[in-house]
């Protein structure tokens, strides 16, 4: 009997490691069709707008004493927005990379969480200038321990997509909150929300609900820098729908370092 046992459990092993050997090849298969299928999409999204500041420069160089100033001018926005969108997603890949190399060691100061959200709304002017803006911040939010840097960004990312996806005209909302020993940020709209039942997909690499919507593309990378970038800071990103689907509502929540009492800016 114990040599039928032990017989069973070799073969119990054995079967373990087959499956494990199979799961390595599908992982490595899978792995392989994501990096073929992760090139050929950053070769698009750095030559669509590549193609089109050659096309308008071209155009300028080509027709100039001919064109319009009006047509001049749209030319040369169509190039300074085109490279814009260009380096963006550079700086997108970049900080996905750091982030996956685990380089991103967020450098912790004290800061005003109020001053922080006036600095991304700066950012964000031109972008969010067709939209209302509303923000609601508690006068009596404690200093929180954060790499403005990284927290700006993860601001300006959230914001930009409000931008981006809810209809010129409509309200971008900004608050935030003590929640328990925690700071709750949130970025509401009301665009069209999130595919409901996969809205944590957002935040995966390269992930775009509306492919192909050149309009409105971007990179697929700003939801997923945001959650590295809070992660490293010790907090939280979550997207969900507002009631109703009347937009998109995405919430950071930042821990309060252990000293300092709501109020305490010196901390
Ligand atoms: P992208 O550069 O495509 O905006 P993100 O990582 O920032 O990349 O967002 C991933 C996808 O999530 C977007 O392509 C969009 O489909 C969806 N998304 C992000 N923010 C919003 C929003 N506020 N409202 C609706 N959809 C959004």
């Amino acid at each position: 009997l114990l040599d039928a046992l032990a017989d069973m459990g070799a073969l119990a092993i054995e079967r373990v490691r087959l499956v494990e050997d199979l799961d390595r090849a599908e992982r490595a298969a899978e792995t392989d069709r994501l990096r073929q299928a992760l090139l050929t999409s950053i070769s698009h999204d750095l030559r669509t707008p590549l193609a089109s500041v050659l096309g308008s420069a071209s155009t300028l160089r080509d027709l100039d004493a001919a064109l319009a100033p009006e047509a001049k001018a749209d030319l040369l926005a169509t190039i300074i927005a085109e490279a814009e969108r260009l380096n963006r997603f550079i700086v997108n890949l970049l900080d996905m990379t750091r982030l996956e190399a685990g380089a991103v060691a967020p450098n912790l100061s004290a800061q005003d969480v109020a001053e922080t959200v006036d600095t991304a709304l700066r950012r964000v002017e031109a972008v969010l200038a067709g939209h209302r803006v509303s923000v609601a911040v508690a006068p009596d939010l404690p200093t929180l321990r954060l790499d403005p840097v990284l927290f700006e960004q993860v601001l300006v990312n959230l914001l930009d997509n409000a931008a981006k996806y809810a209809p010129e005209g409509t309200m971008v909302t900004v608050r935030a909150r003590m929640e328990g020993r925690r700071v709750r940020i949130e970025v509401l709209d009301e665009g069209p929300g999130l595919p409901e039942g996969d809205v944590e997909r957002v935040f995966d690499k390269f992930y775009r609900v509306r492919l192909g919507d050149r309009v409105r593309a971007g990179t697929g990378l700003g939801l997923a820098i945001a959650r590295g970038f809070v992660e490293a800071m010790g907090g939280t990103v979550t997207a969900a729908n507002r009631p109703d689907r009347t937009g998109a509502v995405f919430t950071v929540t930042l821990p309060v370092p252990a000293r300092t009492v709501p109020g305490d800016l010196a901390a």
